[in-house]
């Protein structure tokens, strides 16, 4: 069980994230939940969430693509709670578009939301974690930490980058009693996935319909998409002491993609 443990989510009003934040409060843990999206709706989840599973959870608007507010986000969690004992570094958005027609602005926009705003978070919150000596940091890769595909050139490049800070930090705090992962799942059907399909239609010259089949679903040999809730299993096991050994790792729940 999470209980008296703080757990703080980033892009937690949607998708993935919002399926974590919600697994890790069943398990006790009160939550810091974050992102963009409509006040009411966000107000609905946070409140259904104390509702639900009894426990404390909290609203930040910290923007990931800006390291004071990151830094803050940390830091008003620590003061609510006293602690910051899991992070969830979650927060993603995608583009897709070939190299050379890659606007620059997306591209700087995707490495600070996927790649730098993790960085910022974990060095705000490990000092916590060390002076407690426990600590469950986990990043929400993709198996694209792990694998290309063609016109995704900075969400790929940020998810390699987070496969490389996992494993560095995992190396610095193994001592410490902190396990520091990455979660590298396969195509989960979310908004991130859904408003990409236009686009690569567009990049690949087929149809959207064709996206589903022949990009999506092609690359999973189980030709299913992975779920929210599979993915938030994943990172309670994770945050759980039976996985204390477990560190470094890249996690895949991807159907098989990664295999072939
Ligand atoms: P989603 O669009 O449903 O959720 C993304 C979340 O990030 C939302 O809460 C959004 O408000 C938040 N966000 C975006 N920009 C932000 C910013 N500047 N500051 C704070 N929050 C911000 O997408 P998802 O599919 O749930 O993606 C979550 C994570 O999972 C991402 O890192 C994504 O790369 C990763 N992932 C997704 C898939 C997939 O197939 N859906 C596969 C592998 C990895």
């Amino acid at each position: 069980s999470l209980k008296s443990r703080t757990a703080v989510v980033t892009g937690s009003t949607s998708g993935i994230g919002l399926a974590i934040a919600r697994a890790l409060a069943a398990e006790g843990a009160n939550v810091v939940i974050n992102g963009f999206g409509e006040p009411a709706a966000i107000e609905r989840e946070r409140a259904m969430i104390e509702r639900e599973f009894g426990v404390k959870a909290v609203y930040s608007g910290a923007d990931m693509t800006k390291p004071a507010e990151i830094a803050q986000m940390i830091a008003d969690a620590e003061k609510a709670f006293g602690s910051v004992d899991v992070l969830v570094n979650n927060a993603g958005i995608q583009h897709v578009a070939p190299v050379e027609e890659f606007p620059i602005e997306k591209w700087d926009q995707i490495i600070a939301i996927n790649l730098s705003s993790a960085f910022h978070a974990i060095r705000a919150a490990v000092p916590g974690m060390k002076a407690r000596r426990w600590g469950r940091i986990i990043n929400t890769a993709s198996a694209h930490a792990l694998v290309a595909s063609p016109f995704k050139s900075a969400y790929v490049a940020a998810k390699h980058g987070i496969a490389g800070l996992t494993k560095t930090v995992a190396l610095e705090v193994a001592t410490y009693g902190i396990t520091v992962n990455a979660i590298c799942p396969g195509y989960v059907w979310t908004p991130l996935v859904e408003k990409q399909i236009p686009d690569t239609a567009k990049a690949r010259g087929i149809s959207e319909a064709e996206v589903k089949e022949k990009v999506l679903l092609a690359s999973q040999p189980t030709k299913e998409f992975v779920t929210v809730d599979e993915v938030a299993a994943y990172a309670v096991f994770l945050a759980s002491d039976a996985a204390r050994s477990i560190t470094g790792a890249l996690a895949t729940i991807d159907g098989g993609w990664t295999a072939e």
